[in-house]
Formats: C-alpha cells, sequence, structure tokens
C-alpha cells in the first residue's frame, strides 16, 4: 500500500498521530522515512515534540496563558533591548 512516499502535507496531518503512537509500524516507516529527508518536516516534528513535552512536564493541559506571559516577557525584554540600543 505504501509504495508511494508520503508528501509534506500528508505528514503533517498524521504528526499529531504519529507522535501519539497511533499509527501502525508501516505508517510510522513511511513518516520517519519522510522526515529524514525533509527538513522542513523534520524541524517541525521536532517543534511539536519539544511542545509536548514541556506541556506534559506542566503536569496540566492549561500551558497557554503561562506560555502567552513568557511570550510576551520575551518580547518586553527585546523591546528594552532595542530601545536602549537607540539611546
Ligand atoms: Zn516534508
Amino acid at each position: 500500500m505504501s509504495a508511494r512516499p508520503l508528501d509534506c502535507e500528508e505528514v503533517i496531518e498524521r504528526l499529531f498521530e504519529y507522535l501519539d503512537r497511533e499509527l501502525d509500524e508501516r505508517q510510522i516507516a513511511d513518516i520517519e522515512h519522510h522526515l529524514a529527508r525533509c527538513r522542513d518536516c523534520f524541524t517541525r516534528a521536532q517543534f511539536e515534540t519539544r511542545l509536548r513535552a514541556r506541556v506534559s512536564a506542566a503536569g496540566t493541559v492549561t500551558a497557554p496563558p503561562r506560555l502567552h506571559q513568557r511570550i510576551r516577557q520575551l518580547l518586553d525584554r527585546f523591546n528594552d533591548g532595542e530601545a536602549n540600543t537607540h539611546h
């Protein structure tokens, strides 16, 4: 059935199932085969994996508010830094 390689769209569509290990071995092999060759999808898979690791480390699924706060803090820091270089 998998004579045809997956394209990027299909890999992204199945990425979550792949990360959840909800696919069968052949589907996993197809995706890993694609990830090994496609840097875009590999980067994306890596990003999702880290995000998940962080969310599960936090223990709850209610990470977004905290995440937003952190991003705001980072942006503030960026803005401050830029303001200082212009002074
Ligand atoms: Zn790809």
